[in-house]
């Protein structure tokens, strides 16, 4: 049974820029559960919305009518520790993931910047890292359990409904609830990360090299300067080199959290020294070397909040994508107090996921809460769209259906696909509608 609640707190998103007041708060405990919650919401004509922990910065995850919560549905947890796959409840955090997977002596290949997301929220955006021979994080998903929009119940495995696996594993929401995934993992391993300030033109010249050279590579420019912090992080057979608690608290928390949060409210509050804090915290960063577990590695707290527009790039187009980007920097009426995050990921056959059918390269942009932000990110989007650039579907963008079609090469075979799976858009949102189109195929929206 889908336990009912009023809606006590109306929901919000990490960013807090997107909120809504959803008709009814659904936290189903099992399967059954979730296929009553939809077949309810369809009979009574209202749409219902699978929500994660809130970390999209676009309404993907907004809903409008009622909204399920998976945090407590309870399904079987399955480690095959010989063939490396273990299948997770759906609603499960990637932080409670990793634990899991350390118990066992397992880790996901890559990781993105932190750890908060559900596996399904994560995997249903294409939640990304960095790593030229790593495809987005749903790339790891071998199999899925989901409810359709008509409560159907498909398990979706290379065999079996390998169109729904294929689409589902970067489904939006709007194929259906993915209650269950299986994801296949590698032993666990040990990551020793560099990080050192470069100038950014010696960074683009020697970077085919680089990333070639490292497992992991990512750097962030600085507005209004020439230079780059740059983080390495490569496989190591031992963790011989951990960072003191007091220097990870005092580089990690204190001086990238709590000092960067002081810097921006002093940035928002006298726009004109955007720059000199920009330069003074490109200059204060220094080179470090350490090692630690994966996800201690990949992952670190954010507590400084901002609202971002990440783009999926072919490589080639990224020296251009940074001169475009600079010259829109200067060009702004405002000023810029975040850096511009560059990563990398390897190609892959997922339907909507960016990184479809080519190696990319992400340029993510970001603003300090509470300051202007929309002509610097509608500026780039406008160059990322001729570059041939596909929006991160968690991460801010004014992109629609008409646009986005010709982005995906297998963008009408998943529209056919939720016209099959969802056909009374019982999971749609106003998001959606702009993305996918509101109405089935074939008909007027
Ligand atoms: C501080 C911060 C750092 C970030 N770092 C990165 C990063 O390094 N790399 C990156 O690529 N992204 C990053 N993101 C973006 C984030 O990973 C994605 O937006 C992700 O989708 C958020 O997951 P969530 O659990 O919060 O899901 P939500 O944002 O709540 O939902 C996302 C989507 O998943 C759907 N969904 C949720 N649960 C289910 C379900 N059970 N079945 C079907 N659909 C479901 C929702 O309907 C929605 O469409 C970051 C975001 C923040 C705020």
């Amino acid at each position: 049974m889908a336990a009912t609640a009023p809606p006590t707190t109306a929901w919000s998103n990490w960013a807090g820029n997107q909120h809504a007041d959803p008709g009814a708060v659904l936290r189903p405990a099992t399967v059954d559960g979730v296929v009553e919650a939809v077949r309810s919401a369809g009979a009574a004509g209202e749409r219902i919305r699978p929500v994660g922990s809130g970390h999209s910065f676009t309404p993907i995850a907004r809903p409008e009518g009622r909204q399920l919560e998976l945090g407590a549905l309870r399904t079987d947890i399955r480690v095959e520790r010989s063939a490396r796959l273990v299948t997770v409840p759906a609603g499960m955090t990637l932080r409670t993931l990793n634990a899991l997977l350390a118990e066992h002596g397992l880790a996901l290949p890559n990781l993105g910047d932190i750890d908060a997301q559900t596996v399904a929220g994560a995997i249903s955006t294409g939640t990304h890292g960095t790593g030229a021979g790593y495809g987005c994080l749903s790339t790891f998903v071998e199999a899925l359990t989901l409810v359709t929009g008509t409560g159907e119940v498909l398990r979706c495995t290379a065999g079996q409904h390998p169109d729904v696996l294929a689409a589902a594993r970067v489904g939006l929401g709007a194929l259906g609830v993915l209650v269950e995934v299986t994801l296949r993992c590698v032993d666990a391993f040990v990551l020793r990360a560099h990080e050192r300030p470069a100038p950014l033109a010696a960074v683009l010249a020697e970077l085919p090299a680089l990333v070639e050279r490292h497992d992991h590579v990512e750097f962030y420019w600085f507005p209004y300067t020439d230079r780059v912090q740059v983080k390495t992080n490569d496989r190591v057979p031992a963790d011989d080199r951990p960072l003191p608690r007091w220097r990870g608290w005092l580089d990690d928390d204190f001086l990238a959290n709590t000092v960067f949060a002081g810097a921006c409210r002093l940035g928002r509050a006298v726009p004109a020294l955007a720059p000199a804090i920009s330069a003074i915290s490109a200059r204060a960063l220094t080179e470090r070397s350490y090692t630690g577990r994966s996800d201690a590695i990949f992952c670190t707290p954010r507590r400084v909040r901002f609202v971002e527009m990440e783009y999926g790039l072919p490589r080639a187009a990224l020296p251009e994508a940074l001169d475009a980007l600079r010259r829109i920097v200067d060009g702004l009426p405002f000023k810029v107090l975040f850096p511009v995050e560059v990563r990398f990921t390897a190609a892959d056959d997922i339907w909507l996921s960016h990184g479809y059918g080519r190696d990319s390269v992400y340029l993510a942009v970001h603003q300090y809460v509470g300051m202007p932000y929309e002509p610097y990110f509608r500026a780039f989007e406008r160059v990322a769209t001729e570059l041939g650039g596909r929006p991160h579907w968690g991460k801010l963008h004014w992109r629609d259906a008409a646009s986005l079609a010709p982005a995906y090469p297998r963008f009408a075979d998943f529209l056919a696909l939720r016209d099959r799976l969802d056909p009374g858009r019982v999971f749609g949102n106003g998001y959606l509608d702009r993305v996918l189109g509101g109405a089935p195929s074939g008909t007027t929206a």
